[in-house]
Formats: C-alpha cells, sequence, structure tokens
C-alpha cells in the first residue's frame, strides 16, 4: 500500500461549513428492525421507471427482481424482504419533479426468505464484459446521490479507455455521515469492491479519496489497503472544504485534470464512483446479494439519537426514525438529504431509496431573510466552486434568457448552494438555477423529439418515394415485355392490375 498523501486543495472557492457529524459518528451502524410493508419505488435511477414483472398477489423473495430496467439508462428493483405484492400504485416519494411516484408495496410475513444466491465463482476469471452486464443486474446506482446506474457510468468509462478509478469518501455537506461510517465499519467491502471495478474497467491505478477530518476511516482504510497488498490502490487524504466531494471538483483536487465545461470526468480519463457503490458492487459480485438496502444517516435536533442505520430499501421515513429512537421535541423541518442539496418533504410516509444517504430533522425550518435587490458585491463568484457568475446567471434566469444561461455555463452549476449561504441580499439563486436548468433540460429534450419525429417524417416519405419508383419502373419493365410479346399479353397484364387495385381497394 502507498502511504497516505495530502493534498492541499486546488478546488476553487467552496466553504468551510460546521460538520455536525460528531452527533451521528458516536455510536456504531444499528440495523432498523423489518417492516411490516415497503414501498418500493419504480424510478430509483437516472433513467426511465423500471417495468414491474410482478401482480398483486405475487409472493416474492428477499432479493427477488421485481421490476425490470427500462432503456438503457435503467435498472432494476429488488424486493428487500420476503413477502406478497399487496399493491402497485402511487405513493408520497421524495424526488424534484413531483410528490408521488409509481411504488410496488410488498407485505413483509417476517421470514426474510432469500432468492437462492447468485455466485460468480471467482470474478477475476470473467470476461471484464460480463463482469460489467452482471453489475448491471445488481440494481446497483451511484450511491452519493445521483443514483446514475453503475454499469452505464463504467461502460462508458471502458469505451473513453479511462486510466484512473477514483472511490470518492469526502462526504463534505454538513449532517451527512453514512460514508465515514461505511469507511470505518466495511473498510474490507470498499476496497474489495475497488478491486472488482478496476478489473471490470481494465484499469490498473485507483485512489481512494478521503478528508482528513475522518481519522478512523483512514486509519480502517489503511489497514484493509495493508491486508490486501495491492500497490494500484492508493490512499489520499484531502481537505475538508464543501463541496470538494463534487465529482469535477474532485478529479481536479486529486489529478490536477480539469473536466471540460459540459463534459464527464471520463473527459479526462476519470471514472469516480461513490465508496458506498464501491461496496454495493463487492456485496453483489462477492455475495451475491444485490443493492436492497443502504446505510442512512439519521440526525438533527429533532431525533432522539443521531446515529448512521442500515436499512432496507422501501421502509417507511417514519419507520426509520422509530426504529432509531423516535422524534424529539417538535420537529417541523423533514429534509432527505443534507441541509445543502436536500429536498424538504411534507410527510415521513416517503420510502428509503437507493439515494437516500440521510434524513435530517429540525425542529426549526431554517429561516430565509427577505429577498433584497443583488448589491453586486460579487461573494457568490468568490466562493462558487465551478467559477461561475452567480449575479449574471441569476439576471439571466429571470430573463428567461437560455442562450445567455447557455452562454455563462449554468449547466456547469452543480446547485452546491454556496452562493446562496453567502448573499447578503438573501437571494435564493440555487433554487433560481434548479428551475431554469430544468427548462432547459424540457427545451433540449423538446428539440430532440421534434427532430427525431423529423427524421421519422423524412424516411417515411423517401421510403414511399422509392416504393412508388421502384413500381413504376416495374410497371414500364412489365409493359416492354409486353409489347414484345402481343396483345395476349398486355390484356393479362391489365387484369393483374384491374385485380391489384380490387385487392387495395378491399384493403
Ligand atoms: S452575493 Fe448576492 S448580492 Fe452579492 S453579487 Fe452575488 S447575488 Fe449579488
Ligand atoms: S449553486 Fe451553482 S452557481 Fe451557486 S456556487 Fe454552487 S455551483 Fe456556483
Amino acid at each position: 500500500m502507498s502511504a497516505p498523501t495530502y493534498d492541499l486543495g486546488k478546488l476553487h472557492g467552496g466553504l468551510r461549513l460546521a460538520a455536525h457529524k460528531q452527533e451521528s459518528t458516536a455510536s456504531a451502524i444499528t440495523d432498523i428492525p423489518l417492516p411490516a410493508q415497503l414501498m418500493l419505488p419504480l424510478q430509483q435511477h437516472a433513467g426511465e421507471p423500471a417495468q414491474p414483472v410482478v401482480s398483486i398477489g405475487d409472493r416474492v423473495l428477499k432479493g427477488q427482481v421485481v421490476a425490470e430496467p427500462d432503456g438503457e439508462m435503467g435498472a432494476p428493483v429488488h424486493a428487500s424482504s420476503s413477502g406478497t405484492v399487496v399493491a402497485i400504485e402511487q405513493w408520497p416519494v421524495s424526488r424534484r419533479f413531483g410528490d408521488k411516484a409509481p411504488c410496488i408495496i410488498v407485505a413483509t410475513d417476517g421470514h426474510d426468505e432469500a432468492f437462492p444466491p447468485w455466485s460468480s465463482g471467482d470474478y477475476r476469471a470473467m470476461p471484464p464484459a460480463d463482469l460489467l452486464l452482471r453489475i448491471l443486474d445488481g440494481g446497483i446506482v451511484g450511491l452519493g446521490g445521483a443514483v446514475f446506474p453503475t454499469a452505464q457510468k463504467l461502460m462508458q468509462a471502458r469505451a473513453m479507455q479511462a486510466d484512473y478509478l477514483i472511490l470518492n469518501g469526502v462526504e463534505c455537506e454538513p449532517y451527512i455521515s453514512c460514508d465515514d461510517m461505511l469507511m470505518q465499519q466495511h473498510a474490507g467491502e470498499i476496497v474489495g469492491g475497488a478491486q472488482v471495478l478496476m478489473h471490470a474497467l481494465c484499469i490498473d491505478a485507483c485512489l481512494i479519496v478521503v478528508e482528513s477530518d475522518k481519522p478512523e476511516a483512514i486509519r480502517r482504510l489503511g489497514e484493509e489497503l495493508a491486508a490486501a497488498s495491492d500497490e494500484r490502490v492508493t490512499l489520499k487524504q484531502v481537505p475538508t472544504i464543501y463541496p470538494s466531494g463534487g465529482e469535477d471538483q474532485l478529479v481536479q483536487l486529486v489529478t490536477n485534470r480539469e473536466v471540460p465545461s459540459g463534459g464527464l470526468p471520463t473527459d479526462v480519463g476519470c471514472v469516480v464512483q461513490n465508496v458506498g457503490t464501491a461496496a454495493a458492487v463487492y456485496d453483489w459480485i462477492v455475495r451475491g446479494e444485490p443493492l436492497i438496502s443502504r446505510i442512512t444517516t439519521v440526525t438533527g435536533d429533532g431525533v432522539a439519537s443521531p446515529v448512521n442505520v442500515r436499512a432496507r430499501i422501501g421502509t417507511t421515513v417514519a419507520d426509520v426514525i422509530d426504529g432509531a429512537g423516535g422524534y424529539r421535541d417538535n420537529p417541523r423541518h423533514l429534509v432527505i438529504g443534507g441541509p445543502m442539496t436536500g429536498k424538504a418533504v411534507s410527510t415521513d410516509e416517503v420510502p428509503i431509496v437507493k439515494a437516500s444517504n440521510c434524513i435530517l430533522v429540525l425542529n426549526d425550518a431554517p429561516q430565509a431573510g427577505t429577498e433584497l435587490a443583488c448589491v453586486r458585491c460579487g461573494e457568490c463568484a468568490a466562493v462558487c466552486p465551478v467559477q461561475l457568475q452567480p449575479q449574471q446567471l441569476h439576471w439571466y434566469a429571470c430573463a428567461d434568457d437560455e442562450h445567455k444561461l447557455r452562454e455563462f455555463g449554468l449547466i456547469d452549476c452543480i446547485e452546491c448552494g454556496c452562493c446562496d449561504l453567502v448573499c447578503p441580499s438573501h437571494i435564493p439563486l440555487t433554487a433560481d438555477f434548479r428551475v431554469a436548468k430544468g427548462r432547459i433540460r424540457e427545451l433540449a429534450d423538446e428539440k430532440a423529439r421534434a427532430e427525431r419525429a423529423r427524421q421519422r417524417f423524412e424516411a417515411r416519405n423517401e421510403r414511399l418515394e422509392r416504393e412508388h419508383a421502384e413500381r413504376n419502373a416495374e410497371l414500364a419493365q412489365q409493359k416492354e415485355t409486353a409489347k414484345a410479346a402481343g396483345p395476349a399479353a398486355i390484356a393479362e397484364i391489365l387484369a393483374r392490375k384491374r385485380g391489384d387495385k380490387n385487392e387495395d381497394d378491399g384493403a
């Protein structure tokens, strides 16, 4: 194992925020009891919703596929315990657009009977392409929050011949500590996952990156790397600055390669995976357990005992908080995710999904100050990790000027919220940017749909013209042949033509 190295940040902007992590890292990860019902949303990944392959009344086993991916960007959904499908219906969920989504609802039977586990034998004997397909079957998506299907990301990285695998253990958002606890308690699975991923990617260099304020995680990873004695893997420490865990920021920080505007880490030879994703890959490929549970931080002054829990996918937030010790005082504000990038929800009936890294419960909702006019102080630009000009972007977002928003790089905004925090005029910059990005995406989708329709229309016209020309040529040829053969043959062709016409009319 290489000795841990330390980088003095090359990150532009960013903020040092009060961490609030010690509350939830004081005790070990606890398991949430099996709930009476599991709500399994069909869309827990970046692509189209998965398609159910079970019906109401079916008995399902733990680890069984209950919904198959639909399209290239899909991921399967697995039952997280045994039981009976009692409904497939809309249920409250936490997501950016819309508050309900179709879910498969399973009444658990308490037996927790598992689907026969799959075993690859030694994955190193598998061709990398087969291993990638196998990872797809495990329903694994990026657990850092983006929920991009992992197999797809790896396939793109292979196509781009990436040469660096970066495991992201930089959990920079306040309150969230699930990755820290995973690294402390399951470092072996992370190192094992790195090795599986390197085999699938045909890559010989991996960096596991952790912030320097996580000494126990660094110690445990160091031990596991020493035990694995794998020279390809290096443990790297970085300073604790928000948002150094953003993919592009991390790549810049540890490799000094700059991801181009609108580009991806693979454009500069890097593929980034969250440490939780690496552990999930290990659990699936080596132990045969698909992604049916995850570690989630339960924290904030509105819960009795902040802690990290392992909860099955589909467990409601109410059941998780119950299993973690319950609410405290008079909780008023429930957020799925952290305070900077999380989403406030109005009910604790939403289920834990693959992306749920944190449940934050606060007794007082953060008070937004009264919004004032921009005073052009430049604070927002100084902290923006992407080196954008948020004040300019805000101006163009208000004017709905898509062209200027693109020109000024809105598409590169990672919605980190740093600009909001420092703005003395309390302008909700990030929320405005989120809406503007959504509109730009919608416009792009509309344009793509219109382009596809135009291509279909032109292809149809071309086909009809070609068929028409072929038919005319065939008739001309027949006439020539008939002329040469005499009047009887002409009469036969005309009779045949009349027959064709009658058939067409009948159809
Ligand atoms: S921080 Fe707020 S007030 Fe200052 S320039 Fe940016 S948007 Fe304007
Ligand atoms: S939310 Fe966007 S514009 Fe604001 S600081 Fe973060 S990246 Fe920059």
